[in-house]
């Protein structure tokens, strides 16, 4: 597997408590990896040590095929935008990039531009960047992070606090850059909804160890809506279903079985299986909520 990132055992202590705990994860090239965690989960402490901003106690990362002392010569590669982007207020968006590039050792500054361009933000002129909008900072922050041509940028919240349009755009700059750059991105959120509609890959993180990685597809398929049905003889009932023309069902377990066609059709199945001496055990639709399932794994609904 072709992964530009794998962390194993990565571990953060501060004191006694361990910020991050034991985390091993894998980013692929072109992934859009999501980092989902409540508050203090501890997603800012990983992608510290991730870009090289904070040392871990314990554990190891491989950064495009390196790893321990010899990933220094790689951490050009990212790209960061990491809790508040450090921008000039005083600067316009172009003066912050300038300096940025002057910090980073690129000589060509007709990156500048086309950067603005990319992010939206090639008309704001002469506008001090302390005036812009929170969704327009962080845009800036995004640009900041894509000087120096990153194959991998780290986004810390990006769309924490901004309003719906905010949102919607800082999506659109990722998936283009994702798309015509070919960039990776792993990007943190506390809003799994939010990151549903973009991240191709996740890690649900909680109290500082990984509860869960998954794609996209599994992460959609868990919550899907779907029968769940449970029967005295899965075989059987399998061969009653395709009988029935219906194909889009997965035996999850000894008596359980998931079907994602024909909802409404829950009284026809029971009455077949029955017809075919199948005892129907229970039979309910399921239709978990993302936001639901992320709480559940990280054990309920308050945020403390
Ligand atoms: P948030 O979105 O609130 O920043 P997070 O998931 O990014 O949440 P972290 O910032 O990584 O969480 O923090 C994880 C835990 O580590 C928290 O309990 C936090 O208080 C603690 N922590 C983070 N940085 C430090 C530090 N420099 N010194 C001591 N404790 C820290």
């Amino acid at each position: 597997m072709d992964y530009i990132l794998t962390t194993s055992g990565l571990t953060k202590t501060y004191g006694k408590h361990n910020a991050a705990d034991q985390i091993s994860i894998n980013v692929r090239q072109g992934d859009i990896y999501g980092l989902i965690g409540r508050n203090g989960a501890g997603k800012t402490t990983l992608l510290k040590m991730i870009s090289g901003l904070a040392a871990p106690s314990s554990g190891d990362f491989t950064l495009f095929g390196f790893k321990g002392k010899e990933k220094a010569q790689v951490m050009h590669r990212i790209g960061t935008l990491i809790e508040a982007p450090g921008i000039y207020p005083d600067l316009s968006a172009a003066e912050n990039l300038r300096l940025k590039c002057i910090a980073m050792g690129v000589r060509d500054k007709t990156v500048i531009p086309k950067i603005l361009e990319t992010v939206g933000l090639a008309d704001t002129g002469k506008k001090r960047a302390g005036k812009f909008s929170l969704g327009m900072k962080q845009r800036l922050g995004i640009a900041l992070a894509l000087i120096g041509e990153p194959d991998l940028v780290i986004l810390d919240e990006p769309i924490n606090g901004l309003d719906p349009q905010g949102i919607v755009e800082i999506r659109e700059t990722i998936e283009k850059l994702n798309k015509e750059q070919g960039i990776t991105f792993i990007i943190s959120s506390h809003i799994l909804e939010e990151l549903s509609k973009i991240a191709t890959n996740y890690a649900i993180i909680h109290n500082g160890a990984l509860v869960q990685e998954l794609t996209r597809e599994e992460l959609l398929q868990k919550c899907s809506e779907r029968i769940e049905l449970k029967t005295d003889d899965t075989a059987k009932a399998c061969t009653v279903l395709e009988k029935m023309g219906i194909h889009e069902y997965k035996v999850v377990d000894n008596d359980t079985i998931q079907i994602f066609e024909r909802l409404q059709d829950g009284g026809d199945i029971t009455m077949k299986l029955a017809e075919n001496g199948v005892k129907t055990l229970g039979i309910s639709v399921r239709n978990e909520a993302l936001e639901d399932y992320y709480l559940n794994l990280t054990g309920g609904n308050s945020n403390a």
